[in-house]
């Protein structure tokens, strides 16, 4: 269902006549999944007091400075009438919440992936929003909710992260109005971006140094692979948080059309994020993997060994036509 005023009338209705509501966001969640899921969460308490916003994974040290974390509920197994997903494809994206969604009266997904599985009684997914974050300002908007400088910090950060600052293509016209409708609440535009991206830590430059040393690039240059390992952290003094950036540095090499980042997350355990520029759809060969994302960003976890993960890409990598690139 992606017709934004019958969708937003079922919502409204569900949402009034819900005994409780539960709103959760992805694991490891990012500028959108948590601006998302705040924004959201303050424009359903217009509609029904009785509704809680899950915490079910650590909020990236990077975001701290968001307005209103404290809202976040803990997530320990509780069931809701009603819960919402946002910003997650498939629901092995919402941790531990995976018990409420199997357990609600009835679920809402609410999503841009284009991957997403519709796994919610009623999903509402954007393929061409930048953002969930972008979805869930079109919603409010169509509802005629007030959305107050709070709200709209949590909503501009999510989109101004997914577009990487209006970079990425997933930035429309839709995505710049509902920018500056939000600016138009008057939050501190300087501190957002001051604290996504000027303060970076000096163990984040030295991974990136790191990563420049070990980048390989194939397929006369048009593919580059770096792998962050943990060792890497820890002689650098960088965390898990300082990883994220790191595709960007080398996907914007001019001859790189697709950019793959692995990086350890345990023994055996692989994240894999891919990026392309023009060609190559990354959101296929991510859902091949069992992950998904977008045409142009995607991930996916691997189990295995890192000499084991890198044949299996390369072999996969072998199947673009780069003739064409
Ligand atoms: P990132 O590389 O930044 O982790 O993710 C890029 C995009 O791919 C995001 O939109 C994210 O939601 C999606 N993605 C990343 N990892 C996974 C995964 O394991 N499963 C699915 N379904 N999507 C993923
Ligand atoms: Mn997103």
């Amino acid at each position: 269902m992606n017709d934004i005023r019958e969708f937003a009338a079922n919502f409204k209705n569900i949402i009034k006549n819900a005994e409780n509501i539960g709103i959760v966001g992805h694991m490891s969640p990012d500028g959108d999944a948590i601006g998302s899921a705040l924004g959201l969460y303050d424009a359903v308490l217009q509609l029904n007091n009785n509704s809680y916003v899950l915490k079910i994974d650590e909020i990236p040290e990077y975001l701290n400075f968001l307005p209103g974390l404290d809202k976040f509920t803990e997530y320990s197994g509780e069931k809701y009438d009603v819960l919402i997903t946002v910003d997650a494809s498939s629901s092995d994206r919402i941790g531990d919440a995976v018990y409420a969604l199997e357990n609600c009266r009835q679920s809402i997904v609410i999503d841009h992936h284009i991957s997403n599985e519709k796994f919610g009684d009623i999903n509402h997914v954007v393929a061409d929003a930048s953002s969930t974050s972008e979805v869930v300002f079109d919603l409010i908007e169509e509802l005629g909710l007030s959305i107050s400088e709070d709200m709209a910090s949590c909503i501009f950060v999510g989109i101004l992260t997914d577009t990487n600052r209006f970079l990425y293509s997933n930035s429309s016209s839709n995505t710049l109005r509902a920018a500056a409708k939000l600016m138009d609440t008057g939050f501190d535009k300087d501190y957002i971006l001051y604290n996504l991206y000027q303060t970076n830590t000096m163990g984040s430059f030295r991974l990136t140094q790191k990563v420049i040393e070990n980048t390989e690039f194939c397929y006369d240059d048009k593919a580059a692979i770096a792998v962050i390992d943990n060792d890497m952290l820890n002689i650098c003094g960088a965390d898990k948080y300082d990883i994220e950036d790191k595709i960007n540095l080398i996907r914007d090499i001019r001859s790189v059309e697709l950019a793959c980042l692995i990086k350890e997350v345990d023994d055996d355990i692989y994240k894999v994020s891919l990026r392309s520029k023009r060609f190559v759809d990354v959101s296929k060969i991510c859902t091949e993997y069992g992950g998904g994302g977008h045409i142009h960003a995607g991930g996916f976890s691997f189990r295995g060994n890192l000499s084991e993960l890198k044949t299996s890409l390369i072999k996969r990598f072998d199947e673009i036509d780069w003739s064409k690139i």
